[in-house]
């Protein structure tokens, strides 16, 4: 991959190229582990700005929105791991629509994946928690709780229970309150005009 459009994207990559590039080392860079679907999909998004789930090849796992909200979190989950906000916004952005349009949809692998690899602030931790208060029903719950990590189980709890009678649907995560759900970094509380366009 040319060097200067990964570099722009992702304070990960700017560390690793100017200490492996700079140096004229061997050119490569050592990333942590990550599964090749992700890959693709961050690198199709390096080049274009869009996010395309088009691009993986279409199997079984992939045909669902279950499947597909597992490859959006990874996503998220990488952009994370590799400090690349903007990659995360947009994905935020991506998982946003799709519940506006409520294609969305996440089994509990799904959700454990997400609460085994970020920390506790996580906005992905916040839209899957809103989400989940306003459209679980009690018995799809019963039946995923025994799989569910026990922090998702308490997370949602402390959820429900904040919302001292307020409709649960009244924190519904949108594509237009995504500001709350986005990574402004530490100086930055309110969504900029760059926050999730498209790179050019
Ligand atoms: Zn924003």
């Amino acid at each position: 991959m040319h060097k200067d459009i990964i570099c722009k994207h992702s304070d990960f990559f700017v560390a690793s190229c100017s200490k492996a590039w700079a140096e004229g080392k061997e050119g490569t860079v050592k990333l942590p582990t990550v599964e090749s679907a992700t890959v693709k999909l961050y690198i199709h998004w390096a080049y274009t700005g869009n996010i395309n789930l088009d691009v993986l090849d279409y199997g079984p796992g992939l045909a669902s929105n279950y499947g597909q909200t597992a490859q959006l979190f990874r996503l998220y989950i990488a952009a994370d791991m590799f400090l690349d906000r903007i990659m995360k916004n947009k994905a935020m952005d991506t998982i946003l629509q799709r519940m506006n349009k409520r294609t969305f949809a996440v089994d509990w692998h799904s959700a454990n994946l997400v609460w085994d690899n970020t920390t506790g602030d996580s906005p992905l931790r916040s839209a899957i928690l809103h989400w989940s208060a306003a459209t679980t029903t009690r018995d799809g719950f019963s039946k995923a709780v025994l799989s569910l990590r026990p922090a998702f189980v308490i997370d949602l709890a402390g959820t429900l229970l904040d919302l001292k009678g307020e409709a649960a649907f009244a924190k519904y995560p949108t594509y237009e309150r995504r500001s709350q759900y986005h990574d402004h970094g530490v100086d930055n509380v309110k969504c900029s005009e760059k926050c999730s366009t498209q790179m050019t």
